[in-house]
């Protein structure tokens, strides 16, 4: 088992953690604003960090802002060389990383790990990245001119993230915003700030060992009032939020008041879909990891089966037979398949949903329940459980960040792709199948209608090259890979006219 506090101690988690930084140097310490943070693990503080108010914030954007002049005028190649290094620097660091976000957020181990993979993987993009931001050359109407566009950085791009993946989504956001030319500023969940003060740590070296300025890349720990702040503020050029479809109306709004950019990754309600002609042990897997993994809280957490009536209860059974195998317990120990959930407020959102479940008609073939005893001291593991509903109940429609799956019977394919897209949200979707036509039906305009749609995948565990979001509920919102990078720059048409004559476009005349 890994030594939590030795692992502190190399990331430089001190007892008690500033309010903000803004690269190497760090705010003061405030304490009447010092906030404890608990490991949902064993219930034991980890830590002490000082939330942010509103001069913390306002000093860190405004370093924010000033090192937007120096830092855009760095050719995009040599930042991406400088995104290189904060690479390395996560492949250093990624034993104790992927060990702290697992402790402070209660993932597995080995899915810590390979959220800090992630960190890595999408810095290696951005590098081959920052030298393929391209813009087209357009053919002009007139002779002798140039037309073509191109792409400029946007100033400060705000970062509002997540618990559930406290540190890859960040460096989705910041490793892209960073060669782009914008400088950043994290606002992470106010339920796992360490995790950001150690990737601060860690960049804020590779930054000042290249002589970078302070404020290219800024941290502040603060809770949803920050996050207002930030989305109100016209200096944040673009705000991106991850997190619950309540936040991101509240922050689409103001944003949308001031005119500003905004990009939106939220709720997710996902559902597979198992076809007559599934590989029923494919399946098993891709839903066991979809609906239990990260004790059902990622936005792609496997929550809906619609399940073929022909298989139905075969395919019901088996998963009953699957839950009963699961380990629950410290996901640090890799024995276990699941840890915790990420606080009692979520445990009580859980046990609410399955109230609201039996209330509807919900049929609970494998119960759900909290766990106590030995090893659940933190009163934040619960029971993986499966029931049988219909997916008009309104507690089917509603995205509860907790592992609950329910199971949908259908009939027709047509019938099963009314009932996937038939939910506020549209994130992730899945089809299994090796029917071709039902493959590609799915796959067609006339199919899912999410941000995502794999077949014979779940619906968890994106790649960083495609890009990643989701529409409706989810808002609609793009990062990670494909052309996500372009979300954050500015785009410029330019004319250039090297005639000795002014024509106008569309033949028109203006003599005088
Ligand atoms: P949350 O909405 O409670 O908080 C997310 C972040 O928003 C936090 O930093 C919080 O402080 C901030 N915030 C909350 N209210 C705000 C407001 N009114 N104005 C500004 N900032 C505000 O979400 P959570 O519980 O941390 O995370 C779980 C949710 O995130 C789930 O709904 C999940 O699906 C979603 N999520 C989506 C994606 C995605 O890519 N689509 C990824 C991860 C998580």
């Amino acid at each position: 088992m890994v030594d939590i506090q030795k692992i502190l101690s190399r990331l430089k988690i001190n007892e008690v953690n500033p309010a903000y930084s803004t690269g190497s140097v760090w705010g003061e310490v405030n304490s009447p604003n010092a906030h404890t943070i608990y490991s949902p693990v064993d219930g034991k503080a980890i830590g002490k960090v000082n939330m942010a108010i509103g001069d913390d914030y306002n000093k860190a954007v405004d370093q924010a802002q000033q090192s937007f002049t120096a830092w855009r005028a760095v050719p995009a190649p040599r930042r991406g060389e400088i995104v290189r290094q904060v690479g390395n620097a996560l492949r250093e660091a990624k034993d104790d990383l992927g060990a702290l976000v697992s402790y402070e957020m209660g993932k597995s181990l080995q899915e810590g790990l390979g959220e800090v993979q992630e960190m890595i993987d999408i810095c290696d993009f951005a590098v081959g990245q920052s030298r393929q931001l391209y813009g087209l050359t357009m053919q002009s109407e007139r002779p002798l001119h140039r037309m073509y566009e191109q792409y400029h950085p946007l100033g400060v791009v705000g970062i509002i993230s997540a618990f559930n993946f406290p540190v890859a989504v960040w460096s989705w956001n910041a490793m892209l915003a960073l060669v782009c030319g914008n400088t950043c500023v994290w606002k992470p969940s106010e339920k796992t700030p360490l995790t950001a003060v150690a990737c601060q740590h860690i960049i804020s070296k590779v930054f000042t060992a290249n002589d970078i300025p302070e404020g290219v890349c800024c941290l502040v720990i603060g809770d949803r009032e920050v996050g207002s702040l930030m989305a109100n503020d016209p200096r944040v050029a673009l705000v991106s939020a991850t997190g619950s479809t309540r936040m991101g109306k509240a922050v689409a709004t103001a944003v949308a008041a001031r005119l500003g950019k905004v990009l939106l990754e939220l709720g997710g309600n996902n559902a597979i879909i198992i076809t007559p002609d599934a590989n029923l042990e494919m399946a098993l897997i891709g839903t066991v990891f979809g609906a239990v993994g990260t004790a059902g809280q990622r936005c792609t957490s496997t929550r809906r089966l619609i399940i073929h009536s022909s298989v139905y209860n075969d395919f019901k059974q088996k998963l009953v037979n699957a839950y009963k195998q699961i380990r629950i317990g410290n996901p640090l120990d890799s024995n276990n398949h699941m840890g915790p959930l990420i606080d009692t407020d979520a445990v009580k959102n859980y046990l609410d949903a399955i109230e609201k479940c039996k209330a509807e008609g919900g049929n609970f073939v494998v119960e759900g329940g909290v766990l106590e005893g030995e090893g659940y001291a933190s009163g934040c593991y619960v029971r993986p459980c499966i029931a049988e509903v219909e997916n008009s109940y309104a507690i089917v429609q509603h995205e509860t960040f907790a592992p609950i799956l329910y199971l949908i019977k259908y009939d027709t394919l047509d019938k099963a792709i009314a009932l996937q897209n038939g939910v506020p949200q549209g994130l992730s979707s899945a089809i299994m199948t090796n029917n071709l036509r039902e493959a590609e039906l799915f796959l067609s305009g006339a199919g899912s209608d999410c941000g995502i749609a794999n077949v014979n995948i779940g619906t968890s565990g994106a790649e960083i090259g495609g890009a990643f979001g989701g529409e409706k509920e989810t808002g609609g919102g793009r990062e990670s890979g494909s052309d996500a990078w372009k979300a954050y720059m500015r785009r410029q048409t330019n004319t250039i006219n090297y005639s000795t004559q002014l024509p106008l476009a569309q033949g028109i005349k203006f003599d005088f």
